[in-house]
C-alpha cells in the first residue's frame, strides 16, 4: 500500500480498518545470500540498501527481539552533519542529505523536523574552535553560522548567558540539523525493505556462528540453524558480545547513556541546544516534552539501566543552562547500552574472518548516522569495496595510529 493524503482519507471513512501491517512476520528459511544481526535503525537501512542499490534480495535480518527495542527507538532523535575530521565530515554530510529525501524515498513519515542546531561556546578559545568547525562545515558543503553573545541571546534569550561559572559567549548554529521521530525510522525502513523482498525475522537471538577454515557459513539461533555466504554485524552495544562468538576483540566498550523527558509543555524551545561547559543537550519534541540527556555512566555495562550521579550531572546542567526548566516535571527516564570505541568514531569493515563484517562503534551518535551507514555497510557488503565517504572507518586504524579522534580526548570513551 503507497501511503498518500487519498489513502487517509480513504482509510479514514472505512474505520481505520483497511490498514495493513508495515512489514511481515517471517520465519527463517535455510539459507540467505547475506544475513544482517541487529534490527536496530543500522541493520534495517542496510537491508534496504542492499536489495534497493545492489539488487541483492535474498537477505534477512534477525532481531533478537523488536523491531525498535534497542537504542533505535531509545535515542534523543538528534541528526546533523556538524563533523571537523576528514572522514567523519564526509560521512556524515552524506548523511543528513539521505536524511533529507527519507520521507520520499521510503514513503514514510519519520517527522524529520530541520529546527536547528546550536552549540554553544563558554571562552574566546571554545569560540575559535566552533568558527574552525563551522569552516569545515561550509567547505564541506553543509551550512554554519556563527552567533554572536547577542545574535544568540535574541536566539534563545531564555538561555542563561551569565552565569559566572558557564559565560555563554556565542555559538555555532546548524540550521539543517534538526530531529527526526527514531522508533518511525526502524518502522520506515523495515516496511520499505519488507516491500523489496528482504526477511525480517524477530525474536530470534543468534547466539553463535559457524565457522570452518577461518571462513565464515551461517549462524545458530534460537529459531535453528541458518546459512549464508556473508554475516553483518550491526548490534551496536552488543558488539563487543556477538564479536566474541568467534574469537574477536574489538577496541569497543559498552556504556550505558541515560536520557530524560519533561511533562508535555507549550512550545519553548524550537531548536536542539548543546551546551559546551560539559556534555548536556535538549530539544523539545512534537507532543510538548523536553528531551534531554548529557554524558555516559562512567562505567563498562550492558544494562540498560542507569546510575544516580550521571541523573544529578545532567540535572545540573539543566539548570545551569535555563533555569526555567526547574519548573518542569521529568516524566521518565531511560539508557540504552552504547557501544564505544577508543577515538569515538565507528568501525564499518570486514574482519579477520572471511565473510564477516561489522557496523559497529557508533558511541552515543548512531542515529544521525543511519541512513549512510545503512548505504555504506552494504556497499560494502556488496561489493567487498569501501564506499568512498565510508574508507576511513576501518578497524586497522587502531593498529596503524591514524584515529579519527573527533573530539581530541585519546582512547577514553568516559571523555568522548
Ligand atoms: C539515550 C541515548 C540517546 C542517544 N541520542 C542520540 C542522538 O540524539 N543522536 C544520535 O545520532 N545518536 C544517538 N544515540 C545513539 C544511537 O541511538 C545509536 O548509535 C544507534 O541507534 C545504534 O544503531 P542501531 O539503531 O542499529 O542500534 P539498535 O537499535 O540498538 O540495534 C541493534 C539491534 O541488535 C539486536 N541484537 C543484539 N544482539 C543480538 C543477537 N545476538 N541476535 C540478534 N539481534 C541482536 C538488538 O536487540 C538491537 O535491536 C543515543 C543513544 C542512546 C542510548
Amino acid at each position: 500500500m503507497h501511503y498518500s493524503a487519498w489513502q487517509i482519507l480513504k482509510n479514514g471513512l472505512r474505520g481505520g480498518k483497511n490498514w495493513r501491517p508495515l512489514w511481515h512476520s517471517k520465519e527463517p528459511k535455510k539459507s540467505y545470500d547475506i544475513i544482517i544481526i541487529g534490527g536496530g535503525g543500522h541493520g534495517l537501512a542496510t537491508a534496504y540498501y542492499l536489495a534497493k542499490n545492489h539488487a541483492l534480495k535474498n537477505v534477512a535480518v534477525i532481531e533478537k527481539g523488536y523491531l525498535g527495542g534497542g537504542n533505535v527507538g531509545r535515542n534523543t532523535t538528534i541528526v546533523r552533519a556538524n563533523y571537523l575530521l576528514d572522514g567523519n565530515s564526509q560521512f556524515f554530510s552524506h548523511s543528513l542529505k539521505l536524511w533529507e529525501s527519507m520521507e520520499q524515498e521510503l514513503n514514510f513519515n519519520t517527522m524529520m523536523s530541520q529546527r536547528g542546531i546550536l552549540s554553544l561556546g563558554h571562552s574566546d578559545g571554545q569560540m575559535d574552535s566552533l568558527a574552525r568547525r563551522g569552516n569545515m562545515m561550509i567547505s564541506q558543503g553543509d551550512d554554519a553560522e556563527l552567533l554572536s553573545a547577542k545574535e544568540l541571546s535574541d536566539y534563545v534569550p531564555y538561555v542563561n548567558q551569565t552565569d559566572p561559572r558557564f559565560p555563554i559567549y556565542g555559538g555555532l548554529l546548524h540550521r539543517r540539523g534538526g530531529t527526526a521521530r527514531h522508533d518511525a525510522v526502524a518502522w520506515g525502513y523495515a516496511r520499505a525493505a519488507d516491500r523489496l523482498g528482504v526477511d525480517i525475522i524477530q525474536n530470534c537471538e543468534v547466539t553463535g556462528m559457524i565457522v570452518n577454515n577461518n571462513t565464515i557459513s551461517g549462524v545458530q539461533t534460537t529459531k535453528g540453524k541458518i546459512k549464508a555466504d556473508k554475516i553483518g554485524m550491526a548490534v551496536a552495544g552488543r558488539t563487543s558480545q556477538v564479536a566474541d562468538m568467534v574469537g574477536l576483540k574489538l577496541p569497543i566498550e559498552s556504556h550505558v547513556l541515560q536520557a530524560f523527558v519533561s511533562e508535555g509543555l507549550k512550545p519553548c524551545v524550537d531548536c536542539e541546544i548543546s551546551w559546551g561547559a560539559e556534555l548536556f543537550y535538549i530539544s523539545q519534541s512534537d507532543k510538548g516534552g523536553l528531551v534531554f540527556g548529557g554524558d555516559i555512566d562512567k562505567y563498562n555495562t550492558y544494562a540498560a539501566r542507569g546510575n544516580l550521579p550521571a541523573i544529578e550531572n545532567v540535572m545540573e546542567a539543566a539548570m545551569a543552562l535555563m533555569p526555567m526548566i526547574g519548573r518542569a516535571k521529568v516524566l521518565r527516564s531511560w539508557g540504552g547500552i552504547v557501544d564505544m570505541t577508543m577515538d569515538g568514531s565507528p568501525i564499518i569493515d570486514k574482519m579477520p574472518i572471511n565473510g564477516l563484517y561489522l557496523d559497529g562503534g557508533w558511541c552515543y551518535g548512531g542515529f544521525k548516522a543511519t541512513p549512510a551507514s545503512g548505504w555504506c555497510f552494504a556497499h560494502l557488503l556488496a561489493t567487498d569495496e569501501h564506499h568512498e565517504v565510508a574508507e576511513k572507518y576501518t578497524l586497522d586504524r587502531f593498529e596503524k595510529g591514524y584515529l579519527l579522534d573527533e573530539e581530541a580526548t585519546g582512547a577514553t570513551p568516559n571523555l568522548h
